[in-house]
C-alpha cells in the first residue's frame, strides 16, 4: 500500500515533489486508517490525480495520497425527468475510463475540458472546465462528497448533510481532506457535430456582441487566436441525432494528428530556435487550418490528443469583458513583438454558485495563455495576469499564476466562508503545502 520510490513530476514538468512516502490505499477505510495516524505524528498529506496541473498545488514533502485504486463507478440512480441520473464515482477514476464506464451505461458527462487524462477527483477540486455558456465546469456537477479530514473521519457531505463542508470540498484544491467518492449528475449518452473553421478575429468578436451570437446559438462554442495575426479558429460543438453516422476517423485523426501535434511541434520547435520568427509562423499555422466538420459520441468531440508540452495560465473574467480584455492583450503582444507560437484559447461558462469556482456568481469567458517549454513565458503570463486584474480576473487554481490570499480574497465573496471550513476540518494543517499557503495562508 505504501511505496518508498517517491519521486514525482508533473506533466508540464513545471513542478516536482520527493515526498516521504508514497500510499496507495484500497479503501475508504484504509485512508482513514493513513490519515489518522499523519495527524496524530503531526504529518503532512497531500491527494495527487493524474499531475495534470501546472502549479505545484499537488506537491507534497510527507505522504503522497494516489487514489488510482478507488476507480470504479459505485452506484447509478435513478433517472429525472430529463434522462439526467445521478452517479457515484471512485475519486481516483481518470476521465477517460469514466467516459467509457458511463457509454456502457448509456450515459455521458455534460460536458469536459480539452483532454481525459485527469482524475475526476483532480479536475473537480481545481475547478477544471470545457466551454459552454450554458454549462458549469465539473465542480458545478457534483451533488455529493466523500472525504476523508484530518481527524481520520469519512464524512458523506451533501447540500443537506454537512452543506458548508460540501461547498468548500466540491472545490477545495485538495485542502480539505482527501477526496475517495464524487456523486455527479450525468446525462444521457449523446452525439455532437462539430464544425471547425478560422475566421477573422474581428469577425469573431464583432460576434461576441451579439446577444444571439455564437456562444449562445451553440452549445458549446471556443475559438483560438493566433497571436500576430487575425485570424482565430473557431470550434462549434452542437448536440446532433443519435442516428447521424459518424464520418470515418481517419480524417480527423490525421487532422488532429498532423495539424495539432505533428505541425505544431515543428511550428514550436523552430519557434524556440528563432523566435523572432514567430509572426510569421503563425502567420502560415493559421492558414493551415482548414474548414472541418465530423460528428462523433461527445467523449471524441471534447477531448484532442495533446503532445506538445507547455505552460498554461488562465483567467476567468465576465463575458462582456472579454472583447476589451483581448484588445490589450493583443496590444501587449504587438508592442513587446513577444514571440508566442501558441495560440490563445477562449471558452466561456455558465455563472454558478460553488465558493471557490473561477465562475462564481457570473457569466464567464476564459482566456488562456499557452507557452512552449523552452521559451521565455513569464514577461507574457505577468503582463495578462496584470491586464485580467483589470477586469476583476480568477486564475484557474491548476494553472500557472502569481495571486496569493489577499488578491483572492477580494475575488471571492466566499472566501472567508471557505477557510472557515477548512480550519474548522483541518486546523492543524495536515494538508496545507506551499500553494496552499501561498494562495489561502499569507496575506
Ligand atoms: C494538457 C492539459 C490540458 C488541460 N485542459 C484543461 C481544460 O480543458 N480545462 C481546464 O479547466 N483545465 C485543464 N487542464 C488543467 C487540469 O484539468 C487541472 O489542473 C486538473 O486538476 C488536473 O487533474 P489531475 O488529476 O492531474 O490533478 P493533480 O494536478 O494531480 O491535482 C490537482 C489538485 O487536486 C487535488 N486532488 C487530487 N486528487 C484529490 C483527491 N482525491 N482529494 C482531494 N484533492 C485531490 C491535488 O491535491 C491538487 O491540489 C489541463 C491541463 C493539461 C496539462
Amino acid at each position: 500500500m505504501t511505496t518508498t520510490d517517491t519521486r514525482w513530476r508533473n506533466w508540464a514538468s513545471t513542478a516536482a515533489a520527493h515526498p516521504r512516502a508514497v500510499a496507495r490505499p484500497r479503501t475508504d477505510e484504509d485512508l482513514a486508517r493513513l490519515v489518522g495516524e499523519a495527524a496524530a505524528g503531526g504529518r503532512r498529506m497531500r491527494a495527487v490525480g493524474s499531475g495534470h496541473s501546472f502549479t505545484d498545488c499537488a506537491v507534497t514533502t510527507g505522504t503522497s495520497v494516489d487514489l488510482s485504486a478507488l476507480d470504479r463507478i459505485e452506484w447509478v440512480g435513478p433517472p429525472s425527468p430529463d434522462g439526467s441520473r445521478p452517479v457515484r464515482i471512485g475519486a481516483g477514476i481518470t476521465l477517460r475510463r469514466l467516459c467509457v464506464e458511463l457509454a456502457e451505461r448509456g450515459l455521458a458527462l455534460a460536458n469536459m475540458g480539452d483532454i481525459d487524462a485527469q482524475t475526476l477527483a483532480g479536475a473537480v477540486s481545481t475547478g477544471t472546465h470545457g466551454t459552454g455558456e450554458r454549462f458549469t465546469g465539473f465542480a458545478g456537477m457534483v451533488e455529493h462528497v466523500r472525504i476523508v479530514t484530518a481527524d481520520g473521519a469519512i464524512r458523506d457531505t451533501t447540500p443537506d448533510s454537512e452543506p458548508d463542508l460540501f461547498e468548500a470540498a466540491r472545490l477545495g484544491v485538495g485542502s480539505l481532506g482527501v477526496i475517495t467518492a464524487l456523486t455527479l449528475r450525468a446525462v444521457p449518452a449523446f452525439v455532437l457535430h462539430a464544425h471547425e473553421a478560422p475566421r477573422p478575429l474581428a469577425a469573431v468578436l464583432e460576434g461576441l456582441a451579439d446577444p444571439d451570437g455564437p456562444v449562445r446559438s451553440n452549445d458549446h462554442f471556443e475559438f483560438y487566436w493566433f497571436p500576430h495575426t487575425d485570424l482565430a479558429l473557431t470550434k462549434a460543438n452542437n448536440l446532433a441525432a443519435a442516428d447521424d453516422l459518424p464520418l470515418p476517423t481517419t480524417r480527423r485523426l490525421l487532422d488532429d494528428e498532423l495539424l495539432s501535434n505533428g505541425l505544431f511541434a515543428a511550428t514550436n520547435e523552430l519557434c524556440t530556435l528563432a523566435p523572432g520568427l514567430t509572426p510569421w509562423v503563425n502567420r502560415i499555422a493559421a492558414r493551415a487550418l482548414g474548414e472541418r466538420t465530423y460528428t462523433a459520441p461527445s467523449h471524441a468531440v471534447f477531448v484532442t490528443p495533446r503532445r506538445v508540452r507547455f505552460r498554461e495560465m488562465e483567467y476567468a473574467i465576465g463575458a462582456a469583458d472579454l472583447a476589451p480584455a483581448l484588445a490589450r492583450v493583443r496590444a501587449w503582444l504587438d508592442r513587446r513583438r513577444a514571440a508566442v507560437p501558441f495560440p490563445i484559447e477562449v471558452r466561456f461558462a455558465a455563472a454558478d454558485d460553488v465558493w471557490l469556482s473561477t465562475a462564481f456568481g457570473r457569466r464567464t469567458a476564459y482566456v488562456a495563455v499557452h507557452q512552449n517549454l523552452g521559451l521565455e513565458f513569464r514577461e507574457y503570463f505577468r503582463a495578462v495576469e496584470a491586464i485580467m486584474a483589470d477586469f476583476g480576473g480568477r486564475p484557474h487554481w491548476g494553472k500557472i499564476h502569481w495571486l496569493r490570499r489577499a488578491d483572492l480574497a477580494e475575488l471571492y465573496p466566499r472566501f472567508g466562508d471557505f477557510l472557515a471550513v477548512r480550519d474548522r476540518v483541518d486546523p492543524h494543517g495536515v494538508f496545507a503545502n506551499r500553494y496552499t499557503g501561498r494562495v489561502f495562508d499569507t496575506a
